[in-house]
C-alpha cells in the first residue's frame, strides 16, 4: 500500500462506481439562518444531472491522500484521477489550490483518557466554521490576508474510506500515536472544507514559513510590572525549550533589528531549507521588511493586534474570577455550575474574548517567491481561523491558565528567584519585555 515515493496512498479511492466522488459546492448561500444550521447541503448528482437549482456547483472526481493531522482536523492533499485532463478541469483547479480539510469527531473509539491520546476539541461543523470566517472575521481581517474556504459535500461512504487510510496507518504504525483512534463520522455531517493550499509547487522557486502570531497584545490581566509577554510567559510556565521560543511582541514591534532576530528563530524553529541559490540573509530580510511594510505584513500584525486587544480589553478573569483553589486543581469540576451561571450573565463579552482567542491562535502561512530578476516577494495569509466555543471546561481552562501565569510570576520572570525549578531560563530570556528592563 505504499506508494513508490514511499507516502501512503489512499489505494481504497481507486475509482470504484463513482463513490470517490467529491462534489464541489462554490456556492456562497447562508447556511446558517435563525441560529439554525442547515446541513443539507445539496449534492450534485451527475446520474440525474444537477437536479439542484444552484448554478454555481460544479462536480468532479478525484483521489485523496494523507496529507497531516492535527487535534481537530484530518488534511488530504487532492489528486488527479485523470492526469490528462484541461488545465482549468475543476479537478486540476482542486488538485493545485486546495487541501481537503475534515473535522475529526469529538469522540474517541475505545477511548480511555490519558496523555499518549487526548481527546479531540469539540466538533465544529465546516457549515459553522465557514459561517463563522464570513461574518466574524472577514470584518476586521481583510481578505487578501486570509486563505480561501469553501465547503464541499461528498458521496456517501467517503469518510468511511477515509477513515480506512488512518486504520491502516494505524496498524501500520505512521500514525502519531496521540492521534490513534480519532476518526472521521459519518452520521454527523457529510460537509467538508477545501482550504488553499500554501505549500509552493516543487517547480515553484518559493518557500513557506509557518507559524502562530500568538498574543501581539500583553494580556489585559497581566501585572504592570510583567517582564514578558503573555506568550513568552506560556512558554516558560509550559517548559518550552529555549531554541524553539519566538516572541510576537518583538515581530509586531516595527524595529528591523528586533523583528530580525524573531524571524531568524523562527527559520531554525520552522527548520526552514532555503534553496541552494537563496541567502540566507536576504530572504531573513526580505520577510522583515514585508513585516514592517505598512501596504504589507505590518498591515496585517496591526489589524490582528488591534482586533485582539478590542475583542479582549478586560481578561478572562474579570469575568470567570475561578478562585485560587480552582485554578491550582487538575480538575474543576465543582466549578462548573459557577462557569455556567457566569457564561450566561456575560455571554456577550466572552463570545468576543473567543473570537480575540481564534486570532491569537490561528496560523500564519508567509510565502517567499522568488522572481526570474532574484528579486524576493513576500506574502503572508492566516488559516486555522476556527471558532473557539464559550463552555464551561474553556472558560475555566482560560481562566487557570491566567491565573497560573499571574499567580506563579512568570509575567514578572519570578521563576527566576527560584533557579532550581527553571535553571536555564536565568540565561536565555528572548521576551521583547525582557530586554526593555
Ligand atoms: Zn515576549
Amino acid at each position: 500500500m505504499l506508494d513508490d515515493d514511499g507516502s501512503f496512498i489512499a489505494k481504497a479511492f481507486a475509482l470504484q462506481d463513482g463513490d470517490t466522488k467529491l462534489y464541489l459546492t462554490l456556492t456562497t448561500e447562508n447556511v446558517i439562518e435563525n441560529g439554525q444550521e442547515d446541513l443539507t447541503i445539496p449534492y450534485l448528482d451527475d446520474k440525474e444531472n444537477n437536479t439542484i437549482s444552484c448554478a454555481q456547483q460544479v462536480s468532479t472526481t478525484i483521489r485523496v491522500r494523507f496529507f497531516a493531522e492535527g487535534a481537530a482536523n484530518v488534511l488530504f492533499t487532492i489528486l488527479p484521477t485523470e492526469p490528462d485532463k484541461a488545465q482549468s478541469s475543476p479537478a486540476n483547479l482542486l488538485v493545485n489550490n486546495y487541501l481537503l480539510r475534515l473535522r475529526k469527531a469529538d469522540r474517541v473509539e475505545e477511548f480511555t483518557e490519558s496523555e499518549d491520546t487526548p481527546k479531540p476539541p469539540p466538533y465544529v461543523s465546516a457549515a459553522k466554521i465557514c459561517h463563522f470566517i464570513d461574518t466574524e472575521i472577514k470584518p476586521i481581517i481583510p481578505s487578501q490576508f486570509l486563505i480561501d474556504h469553501l465547503r464541499v459535500a461528498y458521496s456517501e461512504n467517503f469518510l468511511d474510506r477515509c477513515n480506512s487510510v488512518l486504520r491502516f496507518m494505524e496498524v501500520n504504525e505512521t500514525r502519531k500515536k496521540k492521534r490513534r483512534k480519532g476518526y472521521l463520522d459519518d452520521g454527523i455531517t457529510r460537509v467538508g472544507l477545501l482550504v488553499e493550499n500554501m505549500k509552493p509547487n516543487q517547480t515553484d522557486d518559493a518557500v513557506l514559513i509557518e507559524f502562530k502570531f500568538k498574543w501581539l497584545k500583553q494580556s489585559p490581566g497581566a501585572p504592570s510590572n510583567s517582564r514578558r509577554c503573555r506568550t513568552c510567559a506560556w512558554h516558560i510556565m509550559t517548559g518550552l525549550d529555549t531554541e524553539k521560543r519566538y516572541c510576537p511582541l518583538a515581530l509586531a514591534s516595527g524595529n528591523e533589528e528586533v523583528i530580525m532576530k524573531q524571524i531568524r528563530r523562527l527559520f531554525k524553529i520552522s527548520n526552514i531549507k532555503l534553496p541552494s541559490s537563496w541567502r540566507d540573509n536576504e530572504a531573513v530580510k526580505a520577510i522583515t521588511a514585508y513585516f514592517q511594510h505598512p501596504l504589507g505584513g505590518s498591515e496585517l500584525l496591526n489589524a490582528l493586534k488591534i482586533s485582539q486587544e478590542k475583542l479582549d480589553p478586560d481578561g478572562i478573569l474579570n469575568w470567570v474570577p475561578v478562585p485560587k483553589d480552582v485554578g491550582l486543581a487538575s480538575e474543576a469540576t465543582q466549578f462548573y455550575p459557577t462557569a455556567k451561571e457566569l457564561i450566561s450573565e456575560h455571554l456577550g463579552p466572552l463570545l468576543k474574548l473567543a473570537r480575540a482567542m481564534t486570532l491569537r491562535d490561528c496560523t500564519v502561512f508567509v510565502k517567499v517567491i522568488r522572481d526570474t530578476e532574484s528579486e524576493l516577494s513576500v506574502s503572508a495569509k492566516l488559516g486555522d481561523l476556527d471558532p473557539k466555543l464559550v463552555r464551561e471546561d474553556k472558560v475555566i481552562k482560560w481562566a487557570k491558565d491566567e491565573l497560573g501565569l499571574i499567580g506563579n510570576g512568570f509575567y514578572e520572570g519570578k521563576d527566576l528567584i527560584t533557579p532550581v525549578i527553571y535553571p536555564e531560563a536565568e540565561y536565555t530570556e528572548v521576551c521583547m519585555l525582557w530586554q526593555r528592563q
